[in-house]
């Protein structure tokens, strides 16, 4: 079978480097998928789960957004932070999911919202891969 080669690195690591059979991204447009031999593409990404299939086998792992860069059969994923769904501390997630709500639900002008938010949806889809 045909794969691709998918490198997942942050600014601390490589999450994933492996020969894939195939991806599937979250855009910012919506997902994609990636085969092998797909034409170069580079798109946003958005928090959400990265999917692929390696040995017949699906794996998922969380970005917290970033970048997809496929050239020359390898696709490159750039996030700020990425975790395999098995190295989720789902009790760290609920705690920043909490932490964020609270921030949110105090009606205080000194919080920023938009950063709370962005706390809030990284601790939900968090919570979401790790049950996978
Ligand atoms: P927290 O408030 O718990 O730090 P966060 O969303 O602000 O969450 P990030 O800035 O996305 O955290 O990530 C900081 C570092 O901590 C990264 O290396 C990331 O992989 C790791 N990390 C964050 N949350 C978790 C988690 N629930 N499980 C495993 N690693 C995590």
């Amino acid at each position: 079978m045909s794969t691709l080669q998918l490198e997942v690195v942050t600014p601390d690591k490589t999450v994933v480097s492996s020969q894939v059979e195939m991806a599937i991204c979250p855009g910012v447009a919506g997902e994609f998928g990636v085969l092998p031999n797909h034409v170069s593409i580079l798109s946003a990404l958005k928090v959400g789960d990265l999917r692929y299939r390696a040995d017949g086998k699906d794996e998922h792992v969380f970005i917290s957004g970033g970048f997809a860069d496929m050239n020359n059969n390898v696709l490159s994923i750039l996030a700020e932070s990425a975790e395999k769904a098995n190295d989720i501390d789902e009790a760290r997630a609920q705690a920043a999911k909490d932490r964020a709500e609270k921030r949110l639900a105090e009606k205080n002008d000194q919080i920023d919202a938009t950063r709370a938010n962005a706390a809030l949806q990284r601790a939900l889809v968090r919570l979401q891969v790790a049950k996978f």
